[in-house]
């Protein structure tokens, strides 16, 4: 009899974690037999607990806060956007015993974005509030799509001139704190601030958001986030919230694993469906 194949999310918090619903709904649709489960790992833990992981069969795992640049240190071998993200988000075991490490967050935030939303980041003026791990795991799969230029406010002035130094080979990103963004104007605002996460908003300037353009909060919960209102209340064309880069991200990792893509828009509809009961 076939066993079915190991995965994981490892963080910490874990326990709200929605992985382990989303790469089972993956794998009743593809027919795929997996196992995934939701396990917390303290950081000082992490490079026994992956070990012991993949010493026990694991095929592959999932990484989230506070562990993606560990698990960048981690990997045997990195994808290029890995690389330049120095976070990686999914492990992958190799025929040959080794780790590979990828970063699927860009690559999700972009395609819900584009393919999901149908908004366009090509000439776009972008935004991004925030430069932590997530924010360095977009930067290039948007600047990759061609906008007009990135700006990167974040309230550690330094993190977002340092971020935008690292960036700035593959194309027009500048960094700054929030009080340089009066008399700016951009057509995609991202929220990449784990802010949200407390209800709170970086100090946004008024007339920040050009006419007919969208926000969109990486973070997402139960009801609208703080900056998910934000837009609503500037007169956002769209205001969304980051559950289909969830998604989005999941789907990539599920085809690095097991080589099949999932369809996303069905498992995106259902959980936002559990969200927002009629
Ligand atoms: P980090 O802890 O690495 O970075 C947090 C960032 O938020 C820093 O730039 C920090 O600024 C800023 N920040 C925190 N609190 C405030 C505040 N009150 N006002 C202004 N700025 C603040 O977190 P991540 O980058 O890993 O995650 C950021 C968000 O993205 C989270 O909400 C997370 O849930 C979400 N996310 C969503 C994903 C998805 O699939 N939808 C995937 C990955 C992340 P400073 O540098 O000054 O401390």
């Amino acid at each position: 009899m076939n066993h079915p194949d190991h995965y994981a999310v490892f963080g910490n918090p874990i326990k709200h974690s929605k992985s382990p619903r989303i790469h089972s709904l993956f794998a009743a649709q593809t027919g795929q037999d997996i196992n995934y489960q939701a396990q917390e790992v303290p950081a000082e833990n992490f490079e026994a607990a992956v070990s012991a992981f993949f010493a026990q069969g694991g095929k592959g795992l999932n990484c989230t806060v506070p562990l993606k640049e560990l698990a960048w240190a981690y990997a045997n071998q990195k994808t290029e956007r890995a690389q330049l993200a120095k976070a990686v988000n999914t492990l992958a075991l190799q025929a040959d015993g080794t780790v590979l490490g990828d970063n699927t967050d860009g690559c999700g935030l972009v395609t819900d974005l584009t393919t999901n939303h149908g908004i366009s980041l090509n000439g776009t003026n972008i935004l991004i509030l925030g430069a932590g791990g997530a924010s360095r795991g977009i930067i290039a799969p948007i600047l990759a799509q061609q906008p007009a230029r990135i700006v990167i406010a974040n309230r550690t002035v330094d993190k977002a001139l340092q971020l935008a130094c690292e960036f700035q080979q593959l194309g027009a990103v500048s960094g700054c704190g929030f009080d340089a963004l009066a008399g700016q104007q951009f057509g995609l605002i991202l929220n990449a601030t784990s802010a949200s996460l407390s209800d709170q908003l970086p100090p946004l300037p008024d007339g920040l958001l050009a006419t007919h353009g969208t926000c969109y909060d990486l973070a997402y919960g139960n009801t609208p986030t703080a900056f998910v209102r934000w837009g609503i209340a500037h007169g956002a064309a769209k205001s969304l919230d980051g559950l289909g880069m969830l998604v989005e991200q999941a789907a990539e990792a599920f085809f690095i694993w097991r080589g099949v893509r999932p369809a996303t828009a069905p498992v995106i509809a259902l959980l936002d469906g559990e969200r927002n009961p009629q």
